[in-house]
């Protein structure tokens, strides 16, 4: 069969992150944090008796709520968001200054650099450049699916990396406001591809179950790359004959 698209995953399947663990990606996300608080300065919002211990305390019991709702409804609160919701809060509350000034642009980025020291930390696999680009000579549409709540940190990754060019299309659960398995964000991203109604011709690539189970529930292909390392709490995967890959170079042996 002629395959006409590959949906990819970002994480573990094109890129990795070097030794990988809960207790690296927190470290990472604090760090990211802190950077924020000198924005909050600048912009005047930060008063002194806010610490950056109880302002860090505040935003991870956000994010941990945000991050709960997401995984029951699917649907993705950005980290823009968290940190409007942040700021709201203290002002309800009369810690901080006035937030009247700041717009959406500074909650971006805000977000841009929370996610800053994850960006220097994902870099793609030796073999990932090499593929998308055998892909792009084939004539064969490439999009991007990833579950990730601030979109810019992934556009920033590919294009870091130079390898953005290669896709048609780049979408995240951020800017789509539902997480995968939702099987939309893969139809909505299948008719940017210019093939609606090409299921058959389409594969998605994933390391996870969100992506199998979104393929499948999309009617999709579906082909998993096996991680060598397993998250914790990860959801078993149960579909029957599932096709598995350990490199991403493998999946040139499904197109013609
Ligand atoms: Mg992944």
């Amino acid at each position: 069969m002629k395959i006409k698209g590959f949906i990819f995953d970002f994480g573990f399947t094109l890129f990795y992150f070097d030794n990988p663990s809960v207790e690296k990606y927190y470290e990472c996300f604090k760090e990211g944090l802190i950077k924020s608080i000198d924005i909050l300065k600048e912009k005047q919002v930060w008063s002194e008796e806010l610490t950056e211990e109880s302002f860090i305390k505040r935003f991870a019991k956000k994010r941990e709520h945000f991050f709960r709702r997401s995984i029951k409804t699917k649907t993705e609160f950005p980290t823009s968001l968290i940190f409007q919701n942040v700021l709201e809060s203290l002002k309800e509350e009369n810690i901080i200054n006035n937030i009247d000034h700041i717009d959406m642009k500074t909650y971006n980025k805000l977000a841009e650099i929370y996610h800053s020291c994850e960006e220097d930390e994902w870099e793609p696999f030796e073999e990932t450049r090499e593929t998308l680009k055998i892909l792009n000579k084939k004539n064969i549409k490439i999009a991007l699916i990833s579950n990730h709540p601030n979109h810019q940190t992934i556009e920033n990754m590919l294009k870091k990396h130079k390898v953005a060019k290669f896709f048609d299309f780049i979408m995240t659960s951020a800017k789509y406001g539902k997480r995968k398995p939702d099987p939309n964000i893969f139809l909505y991203t299948l008719e940017k591809m210019g093939l609606k109604n090409q299921t058959d011709f389409v594969i998605v690539c994933g390391d996870e179950y969100a992506d199998i189970i979104g393929a499948q529930r999309a009617n999709l292909q579906s082909i998993l790359l096996e991680r060598k390392y397993k998250f914790p709490f990860e959801k078993e995967i149960e579909v029957s004959n599932i096709r598995k890959i350990n490199n991403i170079s493998e999946i040139l042996n499904f197109v013609e």
